[in-house]
């Protein structure tokens, strides 16, 4: 790792005295891998380029939305034809019907959408409905899931077994932690113990489709008994399809395992870069929502032109070729990742779901939060710099996906393929 003065270093530095950290979302700073932060200037397809003339190969995607790589023609373009006719109308207009049918037409389980402006507003209102339809108070989530930054759902998990969360957050109030149940990921006596104990109580459980912020686990048949058991309790399933929506297939996870949740939440791809969260589901329970319902629920700029232009323009594209390619893809990294780190004697565990994957620096089987933790993060931040300083983006932390685009071709592929001995190297000293 160099410490030289670069632009991106002066930036950092500046930087940090007008902005908590230098940055706008924690993971940003490179905490955990240590280092400065390239400050990016330009993105197009895979490559990206810095303020100090450094282009990359992107493994991040913006942490998702940008599938289709970045400043795709079409979506430029039609984020500039909505922007000629204003950045923002507060009021009703027809790109959010469009992109509410494209959405309904898609994914079954949804029969009705609401637009919000993040991931975090998706889930947070999503609970909020669950709480209302329900008339009940608790929530169950699973540790190292990641739902955004709620209070409730920033709770942590106890370990092992049910167990009333700590606040994860300074500010999150011990009252609101303690309607948030945390238990251990794929753990079924601990979901049937924490419903015989609190059923009559539980609003919601609220899981991601596919775990994929503790590095990637593949639910197997996990959530079908999610559904099973809300069922039996009268309470609602709230699968969390911000990261793997439009992205773990055409129809996202469900397209996966075909699990039908009561409320579905979405961000990233469905705002194709633009900041963009969606949540939607029954009919019977959407319609609780103002103005129809009694559960508030409101935005500002919910429903922007821009984003809805560009989350249709990202949709429309996005039909089977697209994901057979991004499956070719991550299929051909997986193969050479093994490849590099089993050459260097280092320990790691490869996880799919869906066209997502990721590496655990552990020896596996890696199912849940516990085990995702036990892999050894100095080896990924020897790793990370190494592919760095050989022009490849990757996430800056041990614990998230592989991002993988349609702009991810063969050349692509190779250019990230070639660094991967040297970085394994690096990870093995
Ligand atoms: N849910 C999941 C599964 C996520 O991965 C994220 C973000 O990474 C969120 C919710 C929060 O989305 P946002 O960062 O847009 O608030």
């Amino acid at each position: 790792m160099s410490f030289e003065m670069t632009t991106s270093s002066t930036l950092f530095e500046r930087a940090k005295a007008s902005i908590p950290g230098g940055v706008n979302s924690p993971v940003r700073a490179f905490g955990s891998v240590g280092g400065t932060p390239p400050y990016l200037v330009r993105g197009k397809g895979a490559l990206l380029w810095d303020a100090d003339g450094n282009e990359y190969v992107d493994m991040v995607g913006s942490w998702g939305p940008m599938i289709l790589g970045h400043a795709d023609d079409q979506v430029v373009q039609a984020v500039q034809e909505a922007a000629a006719k204003s950045l923002s109308f507060g009021a009703p207009h027809e790109g959010e019907i469009e992109l509410a049918e494209t959405v309904i037409e898609r994914i079954a389980p949804v029969e009705q959408i609401r637009m919000v402006n993040s991931g975090t507003e998706a889930t947070m209102s999503a609970l909020r409905l669950a709480r209302g339809f329900t008339g009940r108070d608790m929530i169950i989530k699973f540790a190292g899931c990641y739902h955004g930054h709620v209070d409730s759902l920033l709770a942590e998990a106890g370990s092992g077994v049910a167990t009333f969360a700590l606040p994860g957050s300074a500010g999150v109030t011990d009252a609101t932690a303690h309607d948030t149940l945390v238990l251990p990921y794929g753990d079924q006596e601990a979901l049937e113990a924490a419903f015989a104990e609190h059923g009559e109580r539980i609003a919601a459980i609220i899981t991601e489709a596919a775990p994929c912020n503790m590095g990637v686990i593949s639910p197997g048949n996990f959530n079908e008994f999610l559904r099973r058991t809300a069922d039996q309790h009268g309470s609602l399933l709230i699968i969390d399809e911000v990261l793997t929506g439009f992205r773990a297939s055409r129809e996202g996870f469900y397209g996966v395992d075909g699990v039908a949740a009561d409320l579905v939440t979405f961000g990233k791809v469905i705002g194709g870069g633009m900041p963009v969260g969606a949540f939607g589901g029954r009919a019977d329970i959407m319609q609780r929502l103002s103005p129809l319902g009694p559960v508030y629920q409101a935005g500002t700029l919910s429903g922007n032109p821009l984003a809805t232009a560009a989350g249709l323009a990202t949709l429309r594209q996005l039909e089977e070729p697209v994901y057979e390619q991004i499956t070719t893809a991550g299929d051909a990294l997986k193969r050479e990742l093994t490849s590099a780190l089993s050459a260097e004697g280092v320990p790691h565990t490869v996880n799919t779901a869906g066209t997502l994957f990721s590496v655990f620096f552990t020896d596996g089987p890696v199912g849940d939060y516990e085990a995702a933790k036990a892999q050894n993060t100095e080896a990924f931040a020897a790793f990370f710099h190494a592919m760095l300083d050989q022009g490849v983006y990757m996430p800056p932390s041990a614990f998230e996906a592989y991002f993988v685009s349609r702009a991810h071709d063969d050349a692509i592929i190779d250019r990230v393929v070639s660094a991967l001995p040297a970085a394994a190297r690096a990870a093995a000293q």
